[in-house]
């Protein structure tokens, strides 16, 4: 496989619902363990596989961003969010919109399930940054982004921001330095029956 590499908005895969992983095997845990270095690299906290052009229901977190501390690491294969219980407000950013942050409303207490690497279930519940972690990238899975969630009047501050980084995309589509869209989702079909 080659190399992953995180896209930015507005390439297709970032609002690409994904497909379950119904294998897990050597050829995804070498996925996942790109996707961690991925992240690190980018000084990112979490990094869903949609980020990296992959159509599959996973994503990665270490809410400490630190490489050392591996056993805040945890991966969660086909997710999902059973409970959500009260709400806060905080700042959010995203590897795909660099640079581009805003408020957003999430719970502040969740319970997730989800299968690891061994292809084991486990249910976890979370609070505050993890929980808020977890629901912006189980968003990426589901193909939204945290702009989806910031209100109007915030979203108006940033849309210069978030406009300036489509244009530099297209332009690099009419380059030929990205493929258009219909050659991205021809690859993500592809790459969805693959798996
Ligand atoms: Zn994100």
């Amino acid at each position: 496989m080659s190399r992953l590499e995180i896209v930015p908005h507005p390439h297709p895969a970032l609002r690409w619902k994904s497909k379950e992983v119904s294998r897990i095997d050597d050829e995804l845990r070498a996925m996942v363990a790109e996707m961690f270095e991925l992240m690190y690299s980018a000084r990112g906290i979490g990094l869903a596989a949609n980020q990296v052009a992959l159509p599959y229901r996973l994503f990665v977190i270490n809410p400490s961003g630190d490489k050392a501390e591996k056993d805040q690491e945890i991966v969660f294969i086909n997710p999902q969010i059973t409970r959500k219980n009260g709400s806060e407000t905080d700042e959010e950013g995203c590897l795909s919109l660099p640079e581009i942050y805003g408020p957003v409303t999430r719970a502040t207490k969740i319970v997730v399930d989800a299968f690891d690497l061994n292809g084991q279930q486990f249910e976890l519940e979370l609070e505050d940054l993890h929980a808020r972690v977890v629901q912006h990238e189980y968003d990426h899975v589901e193909g939204v982004m945290f702009t989806d969630r910031v209100a109007s009047e915030e979203l108006q501050k940033i849309q210069p921001l978030i406009s300036d980084l489509e244009l530099q995309f297209r332009n690099r589509q009419k380059e030929g330095t990205i493929e258009s869209d219909e050659q991205l989702r021809k690859k993500l079909l592809a790459l969805e029956k693959a798996r």
